[in-house]
């Protein structure tokens, strides 16, 4: 069996330095707070290319913390209209509808699978404040058009970097290209820990006040509480976990980007479409989407001979129960033909040649 990831195998790559990690942690006695967050935070501002870096619980409280922390220092209002590609993880929707915000859903290019930048300016209202670009798929969905719309409509601009952590645009990372990011450090993620964990990363200090307090429990200075926060902490353990992945990443999306060309130059199944082919820089392929009009089929065929694949994903977020009363009935026909035709194909880091090869070989003769 192919498995999609095997997380087993990632984890052993750089298994000795990781365990060696865990172990000082456990013997140090300190669990929160302390110098591996510290020393996690500096270096992954300094990867990303921002001032500032907050390690929190997770990627989704990541993105609440940036839109919360926008309504706390009075730059946004609950009301206030985020635009957000509507074929994204559920995640980067919530955290804009946990803050009282409306989510307005733009559709993708169904050629890059990213947010469609024509598609923007017809969404902008009086009350559109902010967009949140997703780099979905581990693909740079930045463009200069959608920086200008921007400064011209004055909204602030917040990447959800979940899938994207190394990825560059003109030789910066994903994550420094706006005014905030939220990261995801879930562990199928590029950069994944061995449970949960997030980051936000931003050059705006009074932002980063801010989260840094929000994240824990609303308190700038122990046992003084400026804001309702909540506990939304990153623990040491996963922050000295994530600080050995750091310096690992780019030779891992290197890895990646190695089966992406194997599959970008072999793949060659006419029922088979992949999505237009960006130099490898701006993209670390988090994943590695598909298109077929036959893809349950497609996929079946794959499991019967052997191979995992995942649905990356099925049900858009404006046909999910949860947003009945906020979209019911609404249709986004190039969102929901992707969920219908999206695969997902295995790639990582610890795929081999064989695996590489195998998968190829079967879709062509689908
Ligand atoms: C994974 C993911 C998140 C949320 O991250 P968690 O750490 O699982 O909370 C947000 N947005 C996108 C696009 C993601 O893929």
């Amino acid at each position: 069996m192919i498995p999609f990831l095997s997380l087993k195998d990632v984890t052993a790559l750089h298994g000795d330095e990781i365990n060696a990690a865990v172990t000082r942690v456990v013997n140090s006695g300190w669990y929160l707070q302390g110098q591996e967050n510290e020393a996690f935070e500096s270096h992954y501002a300094q990867y990303i290319g921002t001032k500032h870096c907050i390690g929190c619980a997770n990627g989704l409280d990541a993105l609440i913390w940036i839109y919360r922390a926008y309504i706390e220092l009075g730059m946004m209002q609950p009301g206030d209209e985020v635009i957000v590609p509507a074929n994204t993880y559920i995640a980067s929707i919530l955290a804009i509808t946990e803050n009282g915000l409306k989510a307005v859903l733009v559709e993708p290019n169904p050629e890059t699978l990213e947010l469609d930048d024509s598609k923007i300016e017809a969404a902008i209202t009086p009350r559109t404040k902010s967009i949140l670009l997703v780099h979905l798929y581990g693909r740079c969905a930045y463009t200069e058009k959608i920086g200008e719309l921007c400064q011209r409509y004055r909204l602030h601009l917040v990447e959800d970097n979940a899938q994207a952590h190394g990825c560059t645009y003109n030789g910066r990372k994903t994550g420094s290209l706006a005014e905030a990011a939220g990261h995801s450090f879930y562990p199928g993620k590029n950069l994944g820990a061995l449970g949960d964990g997030g980051a936000v990363t931003t050059d705006n200090k009074e932002l980063a006040d801010c989260i840094r307090a929000l994240a824990n429990y609303g308190s700038t200075k122990k046992y003084v509480f400026k804001y309702c926060g909540r506990n939304s902490r990153l623990d040491e353990i996963q922050a000295a976990v994530l600080d050995v992945k750091l310096r690992h990443l780019d030779e891992d999306n290197r890895m990646r980007q190695e089966v992406a060309a194997y599959y970008y130059d072999n793949i060659n199944n006419p029922l088979v479409t992949l999505p237009t082919r960006l130099p490898d820089e701006n993209n670390v392929y988090h994943l590695f989407p598909i298109l077929c009009e036959r893809r349950d089929e497609l996929q079946d065929y794959l499991k019967q001979n052997g191979v995992q694949t995942l649905i990356h994903y099925p049900i858009p977020p404006h046909l999910q129960e949860c947003y009945k009363g906020e979209w019911g009935g609404m249709q986004l026909p190039i969102t929901e033909r992707l969920a219908k035709q999206e695969l997902s194909l295995p790639i990582s880091q610890v795929m081999k040649p064989s695996e590489m090869d195998s998968v190829v070989r079967l879709l062509n003769e689908f």
